[in-house]
């Protein structure tokens, strides 16, 4: 307030009376005052502290700037607000009205940790000051002062929360985990002592990797150098897994997978973290996973060895069986006992067919089924295996023709697997069809040979389409099975067309026949010859027997089974003519009196010599440089063609073989 001003009565040396004076003085002082004021405000509203005065009724009197800015408010939006009630979180009200009580009772200068509300809903962190302004005795009003602690709140607790995740994880972890610094252990969490049995961390704490383990790993080296060179590798890689031995406190060694992980490196620390994972369940499993495989491996050879040997014990007698029905069948006269005979020959090539099949199997199953290509007409071997079936088919008052378009056809094949296919289809076709018949055709499509077996039988239900091809599969299974069979004809006849590489396909309804097609690529280099008329009956294409007017060839056959001996000649009466040797030793001096045109060589023959060797010592004499030696053989195994051929053998046939068959055979190598 500014006194009145007094009444001039007299004036100073500069001619101004002393009310004057005061007036200027007064002036001044109020310049400085606004001076001083103006710049205290500046500092106020530029500080980046909060600032902001409140009167004992809690109103808002002033707030600088910086506070303003930072809760989102304009000045004319705050003043005369009730600071509480506007500008703080719910939950730190309380709090801070308690604070401003002892600041008006006791005039104290207090420091508090209170949260803003800002305008648009977010919390700051705040850490005030705040004092009481007097006057007098009275309390004017308050003034705080604050400075935003968020950023530095948010990341203290981020890295405390974080901490404190990382540690439970360390802590609660199954696995073991460990932590080491140049190359000791400094710290482990609770599974590690379970793992090793150990009471205490200190027991382990400052120990080297090694020292938990055996002094030896499996594999012959230290631990200590083993654990060594995992760790260097470990620092080289970044991490490494790997399996190793550890030892409990009781002594016990257990496997263990690690995985070492490279947490930082300088040059006065190298920092690993490792995982332990008790495997010995895994090692358990896996070790009796080895020893049944090697189990299966070994049971599997012994199959397939028993499998040779039975084949080999079933086709010597076979031979008998199959022959000498065959001959009988041909020779007896009276009509009743010629069926029997008949009966006995059929029952055999079922058996045969039912022996091929297993062991065809057991070949795919062990995978040592091997494509072994020779030149065959294909056209030919196809009907020569469906006249086999003629029988059977007039038996059962059905059909059985052949159709083609292509006459004749030489191409390079399987041959032994090609007749099984068709041999296969044709069975199946004539065993399923009791009315009509099946009518099986070739046609030439592209490079391929096109072979359809179709007959007009029981068919084959849609659902049962895919089921089929699998082994032992049947349409009808169990107890309620019609037809008899093994269920493994069209497993081994799919895996053969696919071994040719071609195709096959059916195309079946339940009740209305099934056409099985084959489609099978024709190998370059083939011959072919096409014909224009079609259809003939099956019984025309009798493959016709050559070399019947020619004047008799002589084969030695060197055999020491005396069935064989005695059906083979029979079986080339008319054909050839057959002397016999019983041993390798015997075949070798007949050879020695005179050159036969060809030599038919039992393998197992039980004599000093077996058939390898005789064949061997009969190549070396010079009048048998260009005889065929043939090998005849019950050991039907895949791959015994190549190899008796490899031996130096001309041609190869597996017993028991058909007159045909035989026939053939020496036909296309005699000269
Ligand atoms: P199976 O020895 O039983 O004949 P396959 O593997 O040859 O074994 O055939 C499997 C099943 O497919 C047969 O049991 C039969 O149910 C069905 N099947 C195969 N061919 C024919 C066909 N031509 N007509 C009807 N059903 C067939």
């Amino acid at each position: 307030m500014i006194d009145e001003i007094p009444s001039d009565k007299g004036l100073t040396s500069e001619g101004n009376s002393p009310i004057q004076e005061q007036l200027e003085e007064n002036k001044i002082l109020i310049e400085e005052l606004k001076i001083e004021r103006d710049f205290s405000n500046t500092i106020i509203q530029t500080t980046p502290a909060f600032f902001v005065a409140i009167k004992p009724d809690g109103k808002v009197i002033m707030m600088n700037e910086t506070m303003l800015n930072a809760l989102g408010y304009k000045e004319e939006e705050v003043i005369g607000k009730d600071y509480l009630t506007n500008f703080i979180p719910i939950k730190d009200r309380a709090k801070l009205g308690h604070t401003f009580k002892n600041l008006s009772q006791h005039h104290q200068h207090t420091f508090v940790g209170c949260n803003l509300l800002a305008k648009n809903g977010n919390i700051l962190m705040v850490e005030w000051h705040g004092s009481p302004i007097l006057n007098g005795d009275e309390l004017d009003y308050f003034i705080c002062l604050g400075i935003d602690i968020t950023k530095r709140m948010s990341s203290e607790e981020f890295l405390r929360e974080s901490e404190k995740k990382y540690r439970e994880l360390f802590e609660k972890s199954d696995d073991a985990i460990l932590i080491i610094e140049n190359d000791k252990f400094v710290d482990c969490n609770d599974a590690t002592l379970r793992m090793l049995k150990y009471k205490n961390k200190e027991d382990l704490l400052y120990t080297h990797p090694s020292e938990l383990s055996p002094e030896f790993q499996p594999n012959g080296k230290s631990s200590f150098e083993k654990a060594t060179e995992m760790m260097d590798i470990a620092i080289q890689k970044g991490n490494h897994r790997f399996e190793w031995y550890h030892k409990k406190a009781d002594g016990k060694v257990f496997p263990v997978e690690v995985l070492l992980t490279t947490v930082s490196i300088d040059e006065n620390k190298k920092i690993l973290h490792t995982v332990w994972r008790d495997i010995t369940e895994k090692v358990k499993a896996r070790n009796e996973i080895i020893e049944a495989r090697e189990k299966a491996e070994e049971a599997n050879k012994l199959k397939s060895n028993f499998l040779a040997n039975m084949s080999h014990e079933l086709r010597t007698p076979m031979v008998g069986i199959i022959g000498f029905s065959n001959i009988l069948e041909e020779e007896i006269e009276q009509p009743d006992l010629k069926e029997y005979a008949s009966f006995i020959n059929e029952a055999g090539n079922k058996l045969m067919n039912s022996l091929n099949l297993i062991l065809n199997l057991t070949k795919i199953e062990t995978e040592k089924i091997s494509v072994e290509y020779s030149k065959i007409d294909l056209i030919h071997n196809i009907k020569r295996t469906i006249y086999t079936f003629d029988k059977i088919a007039a038996q059962k008052n059905i059909y059985l023709k052949f159709k083609s378009e292509i006459e004749s056809l030489e191409n390079e094949t399987d041959e032994r697997m090609f007749t099984q296919i068709i041999a296969n289809l044709v069975n199946n076709a004539v065993k399923y069809t009791d009315e009509g018949g099946i009518i099986v055709s070739c046609s030439k499509d592209d490079s391929y040979l096109v072979i359809e077996v179709k007959d007009t039988g029981i068919g084959i239900p849609k659902n049962m389409h895919n089921l089929i091809w699998e082994e032992f599969r049947q349409v009808s299974e169990g107890t309620a099975r019609i037809y008899e069979g093994t269920g493994l004809g069209l497993t081994v006849t799919r895996n053969f067309v696919h071994k040719l590489g071609g195709k096959i396909k059916l195309e079946s309804e339940d009740g209305k026949g099934s056409t099985f097609i084959v489609r099978l690529p024709i190998r370059q280099k083939s011959i072919l010859y096409t014909v224009k008329n079609e259809t003939q009956k099956s019984s025309d294409n009798t493959p016709k027997i050559k070399g019947a007017e020619k004047g008799l060839k002589t084969v030695l056959y060197v055999e020491d089974d005396i069935y064989a001996l005695e059906v083979i000649p029979l079986l080339l009466k008319g054909h050839y003519n057959v002397e016999s040797a019983t041993s390798g030793e015997q075949g070798i001096i007949k050879t020695g009196d005179r050159v036969y045109d060809a030599v038919l060589m039992d393998i197992n023959l039980h004599g000093q010599m077996d058939g390898t060797k005789t064949c061997e010592i009969i190549k070396e004499m010079d009048d048998y440089k260009n005889i065929p030696i043939i090998a005849v053989t019950a050991y039907a195994m895949v791959g015994d063609r190549e190899k008796y051929l490899q031996i130096g053998f001309t041609d190869y046939i597996s017993k028991p073989f058909s007159k045909d068959d035989l026939i053939n055979l020496l036909d296309r190598n005699v000269k």
